[in-house]
């Protein structure tokens, strides 16, 4: 049996899993770390806190493979792949490895400022036809700006050649080679706002707007391939003793949609977790959004040309029911909502637009703020439970919506994954107000899942995508039992009620 090391570097914590050659998750840790608020809207992480969580969850987790399978186990490790909270940026020292920042991290808003200024001097649209992506704080280009222009000496160092460059990819491929390699992959170079997704290089034009120096960027490989090899003595206190290569890399949600199998064009997933995540496979086309989508690269290697996907994003998924347990405390944990949205037959034509920080794709309306409309003193908070698990599921079905509008192809099915999609009724709701089929797999930890495979395919473990597929199995499907009329009024009516919280910040 082979295995495969997938690091899971996420926002709050550091993941480890071993799967083997199977695709099945053989053992797996996860250790946290802090979260650094300096100022309101600022966030940031210690990036040595993020190497070191990764890199005793990946001792742990080698520990247990090895206590459950023998210490032989471990000489047959034949790969790494790594996924990662993405657009996160760090500046380190090219000789020391020290970081001379703490990481920005992809939520920290302090660059809002400088982007409104880009976007008032009309660099918007060229931004969006270079990078896919529409001008915000989220991509790491003004936070790599911000750092060059506010640590000290951070400029000359870095035009001295002696700083690096990455988002958290780039700074654990560094750090698991000893600092030889200094590269990050197609998919999280897309998320920088300095990658051109057409030419599939950094683009000059963007470098000068920002005034980013070349010599802090990392080398961008394919996702799929062997860019280097981890340090030998760095799994040896486990008894791990040979270099392995690191043959796998992207960012979170890209990962997601590879370990989703969504290999063809025309297929997608979603991810319930805190917010809501939906990428659809375009192919091998860079599909221009009209819908306030954005387009970003997938995955490649070294054989295919990149796979573009389109991206929306939901901010209250999962934390809708969050503020049902901690804020209206109707519910005592999560798992409650379930049976107690199952009590009722329907909402009673309540909606509840969770737009407590705005609203994202494809409404994007910052100044929008949670409403909920219909109440009878019929309403009880079961009909509330119920229509804060329709809006989870109506607000994905607007991105759907905006997904199958900007590529022109009919969705035929949606695959999930997260945490929310263990709520079965959520998943029946899901199918029912999009018409398609919900597939939920049976292995939930497909962004881990995603990494090990573009590595495992890089090193020979698995040969094609199509001996993936096989490998891949259904835990349920949940079709779709409303009528089209029902469907098309629950549809109209949700976005009367988007239009009620629209803009209400704004005075
Ligand atoms: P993240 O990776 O963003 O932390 P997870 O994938 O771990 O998220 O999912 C956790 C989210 O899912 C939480 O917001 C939680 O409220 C929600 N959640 C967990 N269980 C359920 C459930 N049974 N029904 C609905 N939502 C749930």
């Amino acid at each position: 049996m082979k295995y495969i090391l997938a690091l899971d570097q996420g926002t709050t914590s550091s993941r480890a899993i071993v799967f083997d050659e199977t695709g099945r998750l053989v053992v797996s840790h996860a250790e946290e770390f802090q979260q650094i608020f300096p100022q309101a809207g600022w966030v940031e992480h210690d990036a040595n806190e993020i190497w070191q969580s990764q890199l005793s969850a990946s001792l742990a987790s080698l520990g247990l493979l090895a206590s459950k399978h023998g210490e032989a186990a471990l000489d047959k490790v034949c790969a790494v792949g790594i996924t990662n909270q993405r657009e996160t940026t760090v500046l380190w020292d090219r000789a020391t490895g020290e970081p001379i920042y703490n990481a920005i991290v992809w939520q920290d808003r302090r660059t809002a400022v400088r982007c409104e200024a880009l976007r008032q001097s009309g660099k918007a649209k060229t931004i969006q036809q270079k990078t896919g992506l529409v001008l915000d704080a989220y991509f790491s280009a003004t936070k790599l700006e911000w750092l060059l222009d506010n640590v000290p000496t951070a400029r000359v160092r870095a035009e001295r050649g002696e700083l690096c460059f990455g988002t958290v990819d780039s700074w654990l491929i560094y750090k698991l080679t000893a600092g030889r390699v200094h590269a990050t992959d197609v998919s999280n170079a897309s998320r920088t706002m300095l990658f051109n997704i057409h030419t599939l290089a950094w683009d000059k034009e963007l470098l000068a707007l920002f005034n980013i120096p070349t010599s802090v960027l990392p080398n961008v490989v394919p996702s799929s391939g062997v860019l280097g090899e981890t340090d030998r003595a760095l799994f040896a206190p486990v008894g791990l003793k040979q270099s392995i290569p690191i043959a796998g890399v992207a960012g979170d949600q890209q990962a997601a949609t590879f370990g989703q199998n969504c290999f063809a064009p025309g297929t997608a997933k979603n991810t319930y977790g805190t917010g809501c995540f939906m990428l659809m496979n375009t192919g091998t086309t860079a599909v221009k959004s009209s819908n306030k989508l954005l387009t970003t690269i997938g995955w490649s290697s070294a054989q295919v040309s990149p796979a573009y996907c389109l991206e929306g994003s939901v901010f209250m998924g999962g934390a809708t029911v969050q503020w049902l347990r901690d804020g209206l405390q109707i519910i005592s944990k999560a798992s409650d909502v379930e049976a107690l949205a199952a009590s009722v037959t329907g909402a009673d034509d309540c909606y509840l637009v969770p737009a407590f920080t705005g609203l994202g794709t494809p409404h994007w309306d910052g100044f929008a703020r949670g409403t909920l409309v219909g109440m009878t003193r019929g309403t009880t908070r079961a009909h509330i439970a119920r229509a804060a698990l329709e809006a989870i599921c109506l607000q994905s079905a607007d991105v759907f919506s905006a997904m199958q509008a900007d590529s022109g192809i009919a969705l035929s099915e949606l695959r999930v994954d997260g945490g929310a999609t263990a709520n079965n009724l959520l998943m029946q709701m899901q199918a029912d107000v999009l018409g398609v089929p919900v597939v939920r797999p049976r292995v939930t930890e497909t962004t881990a899942l995603g990494a090990a495979y573009l590595a495992g395919l890089a090193v020979g473990v698995w040969q094609s995508a199509a001996e993936l597929s096989e490998q891949w199995a259904v835990d349920k499907r949940f079709e779709p039992q409303w009528s089209d009329s029902e469907r098309k009024r629950k549809r109209e009516r949700w976005l009367e009620a988007v239009a009620r919280s629209c803009g209400w910040a704004k005075k």
